[in-house]
């Protein structure tokens, strides 16, 4: 029997860490969990550490770190924990670890992400936002050496399964464009009155999709879909024009490939993130996920719509900052985190959001994302632009 693959989770205590854990357990002959990762969540930490005796932890968080080893003391596990965004780097790196699932929120998991790419890893990309601030940067570390890099967004994930597969992966041969589907969000009906006063606990209602707070803000202001239509570009190496957006309510078909001959080929499937994270983990092969099938007589219809970038200008945004390259996706990227923060803490209302990050994009000086130093100071200057912008907003508010 071959040997089990040794995974690291960087963000086992998030959505997309919580059903990667439920997919391993379910093939413990195949992975073992080696090393888990969160922020500061210590009680759900420890339960994962109860379940899967991982050999390493790093927590972020200096304090939920102390925490951790004293209550795995208690419990009489022997797990090394440590703490910072330098371990989690070291981590990802590290020589036992064959698979890393990046499934940080935020630029919080670039370095991490990076380091993997670096080592060679086969990498789970969930962490979007990684992506899309780094430019090419994360694209050419990978291919320098040898990492692979899976799509487990579930749009990516599906255009990767509807594409001829190759040796080392897919090609585009034949192929005419893609299509990202999106939901819409929760708030798709809404008018711009009604947006206006949209609250966070509104927002944060996804109609097909449970998921963590930051991308469940940017799905109801499609920001989502356009760090999504950045993604595509950048992880398939494709111009703007060849990648369309479609609103697609149902969230049954997760993406397409048009196909010069008119073809179309579409994955189908549940809302079950596990669909895409069994899927990468396992290919070229195929192994459960725990997800329902798909029952065909139970759906109403399948519709679609075009995205209406008037009531959500974040797609707008997002595909002018790609448009323009360089470093213009690390400001979207950068003043977009900054708003969702300010929103769900009350301090900007939802149609601020997108203010926020127009500002921050027209204020912001574009250069070549040519290196990491330079995208660093993009996220930065961007940031201070966008707590700028928010700062005037609390005051016209107070
Ligand atoms: P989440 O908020 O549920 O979880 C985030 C994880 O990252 C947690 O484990 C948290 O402890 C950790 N974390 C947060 N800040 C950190 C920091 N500064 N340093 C280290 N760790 C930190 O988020 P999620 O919904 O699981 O999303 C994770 C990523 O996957 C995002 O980039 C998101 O866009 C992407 N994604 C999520 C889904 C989904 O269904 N949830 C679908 C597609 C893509
Ligand atoms: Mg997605």
């Amino acid at each position: 029997m071959t040997q089990p693959q040794s995974v690291c989770i960087l963000g086992s205590t998030g959505s997309i860490g919580v059903n990667t854990l439920d997919v391993i357990a379910r093939h413990t002959d195949r992975y073992s969990v080696y090393a888990l990762t969160a922020n500061k969540n210590v009680a759900l930490m420890l339960a994962q550490c109860v379940q899967f005796h991982p050999s390493k932890v790093v927590m972020q968080d200096e304090q939920a770190a102390e925490q951790l080893r004293v209550q795995l003391n208690v419990k009489g596990l022997n797990i090394d924990v440590e703490q910072g965004a330098s371990a989690l780097a070291e981590l990802a790196a590290s020589e036992p670890v064959n698979i890393v699932v990046a499934a940080i929120v935020g630029a919080a998991g670039l370095l991490s992400t990076l380091a993997a790419a670096e080592a060679g890893k086969r990498i789970l990309l969930a962490n979007k936002e990684a992506l899309v601030m780094s430019g090419q940067l994360l694209m050419q570390r990978a291919a320098k050496y040898g990492a692979t890099i899976m799509p487990v967004d579930s749009e990516h994930n599906a255009i990767f399964q509807s594409l001829p597969a190759t040796n080392s992966g897919v090609s585009f041969a034949g192929v005419e464009n893609i299509v990202l589907t999106g939901s819409g969000g929760p708030l798709r009906k809404c008018s711009v009155e009604e947006l206006s006063v949209v609250t966070p606990q509104q927002a944060l209602k996804h109609p097909n999709w449970s998921m963590g707070r930051k991308i469940s803000i940017d799905s109801a202001t499609l920001m989502n879909k356009g760090l999504e239509l950045i993604e595509a570009c950048t992880l398939f190496d494709l111009p703007l024009e060849k990648v369309e957006v479609l609103i697609h309510p149902e969230s049954v078909i997760h993406s397409m490939v048009r196909y010069s001959d008119g073809s179309v080929i579409a994955q189908l499937g549940q809302p079950d993130m596990r669909t895409p994270i069994a899927h990468a983990l396992a290919w070229p092969e195929r192994i459960s996920s725990g997800v329902e099938p798909l029952d065909f007589k139970q759906l109403n219809g399948l519709h679609f719509e075009e995205p209406d970038t008037q009531r959500f200008p974040c797609l707008r945004l997002a595909t002018e900052a790609q448009a323009v390259g360089g470093t213009a996706p690390t400001v979207l990227n950068a003043a977009n985190e900054m708003a969702v923060d300010a929103f769900l803490n009350g301090f900007v209302s939802f149609l601020q959001l997108a203010q926020t990050v127009e500002y921050a994009l027209t204020e912001a000086k574009i250069s070549p994302a040519s290196d990491l130093t330079t995208i660093i100071e993009a996220d930065t200057i961007a940031r201070q632009l966008a707590q700028n912008k928010i700062d005037t907003f609390r005051n016209k508010l107070s």
